[in-house]
């Protein structure tokens, strides 16, 4: 039996959403040069939630030189533990304004209040904390004896963590000592601009760091930027792959995190309840806006029948619908675009022959939304094998020996992420060192920490983010 559930929706009043925003930079709020703007969307309701200034490239050119005199005049030289005391007041603030930032996640990335609330914000502020903890320490973090900043990093990040990229990019390049032209995503600009209000609240020195709003062409104008000393982008392989073409020859230094297409590993003697959990959390958290989800199932072929029936069953009681409700499991698509890209790769599954199946979840009459779908008789060359689908659709495959596991996991460009469940540590040590990929879970999935290192080899990338590893992307060392 299911439960029915009394609405429990946030409030939204927290949020003082202002009906347009500019760009920020030198540490103010200005227009753009040529006045151009765009408009951001609640994915769950349609309805426009704000304009956002479009920054051209003299707007990233104002934005790079008040970087770079930041870096030069007041970051680059203050004491390791003067920027730290900056970095614990941000985190420490993060977490006052917590509420506030999960609804407006929430309002203008389609996800779960749960989820903005219970993981996005507080990892936020630990990233902060943690490097914090890192910046009067640089000389003893493995990186020689005078680890130096390397000056303005450009730093484009996606719409599926919004925050928590920027949480991530930002953190340990003011750790180091550099300052940050920051490019949010054009479908989830706003909490980006209430962390400037955070940095202004902070006291942070101006230009430290500087928002500059739009679309692709607008982190195009980054990348291309000459005073730009690196460019740190988390976004899908294929612009990633055309930011690396451009900046080969130039100096500029380079990280990429990419996509993927995790393999999450179910043996026979797998505690199966807490796989099934882990299988949801690996592939319909975030709507599967996941570069690193589980999106594809390896299970052993004995207990195959079994791990889906219980799978179905448990989706079957996923509530999809208002993200600001906090019992909402599933909460909209980030965008048209994207439920066109989710629904164009589960037709190719159909066609190419896997099975179907998809949640009987009623789905809201406005706003984009996708149903939690899996597809079993799936082989390794379908295209919803191979491609990142980038939504709640999780594709089963199976296997009879740890080997053909193995063979079948690293059977992808990409090497980002993958799961493992079994009860033998023994087999947990030797699948993790086959897997060809930068996170391998046991027993769980989807767990970020600050101190861990995050990233991928291949076509996922290169290149780490968190941990003592993340700062070794923003020292001269
Ligand atoms: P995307 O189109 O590559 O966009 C990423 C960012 O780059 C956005 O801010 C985007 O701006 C900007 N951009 C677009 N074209 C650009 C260009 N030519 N030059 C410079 N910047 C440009 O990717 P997405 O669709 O937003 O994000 C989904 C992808 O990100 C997935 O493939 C996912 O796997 C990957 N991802 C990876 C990680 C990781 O850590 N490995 C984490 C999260 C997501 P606009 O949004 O305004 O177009
Ligand atoms: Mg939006």
């Amino acid at each position: 039996m299911n439960w029915e559930y009394a609405p429990a929706p946030e409030s939204r009043a927290i949020v003082d959403l202002q009906p347009s925003y500019g760009l920020f930079i030198d540490g103010e709020f200005v227009d753009p040069g040529d006045g151009s703007a765009f408009k951001t969307v609640n994915p769950a309701t349609e309805e426009v939630l704000a304009e956002v200034a479009a920054a051209g490239p003299a707007d990233v050119d104002r934005a790079v030189e008040a970087a770079r005199r930041a870096q030069h005049e007041t970051w680059g030289p203050m004491s390791g533990a003067e920027r730290a005391k900056y970095l614990f007041r941000v985190a420490r603030i993060l977490q006052e304004r917590s509420r506030e930032l999960a609804v407006l996640e929430s309002l203008d990335n389609g996800k779960p209040i749960r989820e903005s609330r219970d993981i996005d914000v507080p990892l936020s502020a630990a990233y902060f904390f943690y490097y914090a903890g890192w910046a009067d320490k640089l000389e003893y973090a493995g990186f020689g004896p005078s680890p130096q900043p390397i000056g303005v990093a450009g730093q484009i990040i996606p719409w599926n963590f919004p925050l928590l990229m920027a949480a991530w990019k930002l953190a340990p390049a003011l750790a180091a000592g550099n300052t940050s032209v920051l490019k949010p995503a054009e479908t989830t600009p706003l909490t980006a601009l209430v962390l400037a209000e955070i940095f202004q609240e902070a006291g942070l020195p101006p230009g430290v760091v500087n928002v500059v709003t739009g679309a692709g062409a607008t982190g195009a104008a980054l990348v291309a930027h000459p005073g730009v000393a690196k460019i740190a982008f988390t976004g899908s392989t294929d612009v990633g792959k055309g930011i690396q073409r451009e900046l080969a020859g130039t100096g500029k230094r380079l990280t990429l995190e990419l996509g993927g297409k995790g393999a999450n590993i179910v043996f026979e003697d797998a505690p199966l309840d807490q796989a099934i959990e882990g299988i949801v959390n690996g592939i319909y958290f975030n709507q599967g806006h996941v570069c690193c989800a589980g999106s594809r199932l390896l299970v052993q072929e004995s207990i195959a029948e079994l791990v889906v029936e219980k799978l179905k069953a448990r989706l079957q009681t996923l509530r999809l619908g208002d993200p600001l409700d906090k019992n909402t499991d599933i909460g909209a698509i980030n965008s048209p675009v994207q439920l066109e890209k989710i629904t164009e790769l589960a037709a190719a599954g159909v066609a190419e022959g896997a099975e179907r199946w998809t949640s009987p979840c009623a789905l809201p009459e406005h706003g984009f939304w996708f149903p939690p779908t899996i597809f079993t008789d799936v082989s390794p060359s379908h295209r919803i094998a191979r491609e990142e689908i980038f939504g709640p659709v999780l594709s089963v495959l199976t296997f009879r020996t740890p080997e053909e596991a193995v063979m079948k996991a690293n059977n992808t460009p990409y090497g980002l992420s993958a799961g493992i469940w079994t009860e033998k540590g023994s087999r947990i040590l030797w699948m993790a060192q086959q897997l060809r990929a930068g996170v391998v879970w046991a027993n769980t999935f989807n767990r970020f920490d600050p101190t861990s290192p995050f990233g991928g080899y291949r076509e996922s990338g290169f290149g780490r983010e968190g941990g003592r590893h993340g700062l070794e992307a923003y020292l001269d060392v």
